[in-house]
């Protein structure tokens, strides 16, 4: 029962880092001059699309530039079956009473912090409508079942993720919401910037940086072939940090960036002898 509770709060659904609480500024290896148009889209308070592939660094920017700004974050994980009422909040039976219970987003326009929605093309069309007040000039949070409509905190800023590659026809943003936001472009880090990523993140050395990174970017090359989802950034770190606990190379790339992109045959072989030229 208390976790039906916790789902319908929203309690395994977001996540709020708040500022400083992780000690140290999260590690991010900066790939272009991302950090300077958030800064100036921060100044003004103008809502941020970050859009890429998964796993390419978006959510750890997002960690850093808060840690930067000393803000709050609250990250919204969309998906599917999530409704504007899971991010604005609902009514909620607490014995006798009815008691109101703020949603992850709600929280975060009240608190001014930056609020983090991941992928919310997954999410329900609902959601798009109740962010678009937040997006313009009204900076307003409509709460319609409380006929209640609450002006945003001055420091609250909302940023989406976008993943370009998996739109289709029936699953998209609309236009009219994407051209609410300020576009930041992320992609796989250069050669260079990854190696410093894999090397840092999964602590292993140098030398097996560079060969991780090689090999998947090798990889990346069978997108076109079919594979649906290229080898990440992410998944050359836990390959790495397999390694570090003591798998061999070739077994930890298999778990890490073969099992979980594809489950045909060819590719998987394909994806194998790009491994074994590279360890
Ligand atoms: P996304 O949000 O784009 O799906 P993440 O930000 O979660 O991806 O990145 C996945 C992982 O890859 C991170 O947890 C981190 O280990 C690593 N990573 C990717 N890009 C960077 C970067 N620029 N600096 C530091 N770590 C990175």
């Amino acid at each position: 029962m208390k976790q039906i509770i916790d789902r319908l709060r929203g309690v395994e659904r977001d996540a709020v880092q708040k500022p400083g609480e992780e000690g140290d500024a999260p590690f991010y290896a900066v790939q272009g001059g991302e950090e300077r148009v958030f800064r100036a889209a921060w100044e003004k308070r103008l809502p941020v699309m970050l859009k890429g592939p998964t796993g390419c660094g978006k959510t750890r920017f997002l960690e850093y530039m808060a840690n930067q700004l000393g803000r709050p974050l609250v990250t919204v994980a969309c998906h599917e079956d999530l409704t504007s009422s899971d991010l604005v909040g609902r009514f909620l039976l607490e014995g006798e009473e009815t008691v109101w219970q703020d949603g992850p987003l709600t929280r975060a326009v009240k608190e001014g912090a930056i609020c983090y929605l991941d992928e919310i093309v997954e999410a329900r069309t609902d959601t798009t409508v109740v962010i678009h007040p937040l997006t313009d000039h009204r900076r307003e949070l409509p709460l319609d079942k409380k006929s209640q409509v609450i002006t945003a905190h001055p420091d609250f800023m909302l940023v989406i993720s976008y993943n370009p590659g998996y739109q289709t026809v029936l699953k998209d943003l609309k236009p009219s919401t994407k051209q609410r936001f300020i576009g930041l472009e992320f992609d796989y880090p250069s050669e260079a910037v990854e190696c410093e990523i894999v090397e840092k993140e999964a602590g292993v050395d140098r030398t097996m940086a560079e060969r991780l990174v090689a090999a998947g970017r090798r990889a990346r090359t069978l997108k076109d072939h079919g594979l649906e989802e290229a080898t990440s950034t992410r998944a050359l770190t836990y390959a790495g940090q397999l390694i570090s606990a003591g798998l061999e190379p070739v077994e930890a790339c298999r778990v890490a960036m073969v099992s979980p992109v594809t489950d045909d045959p060819e590719l998987a072989a394909a994806l194998e002898e790009i491994l074994n030229a590279h360890f």
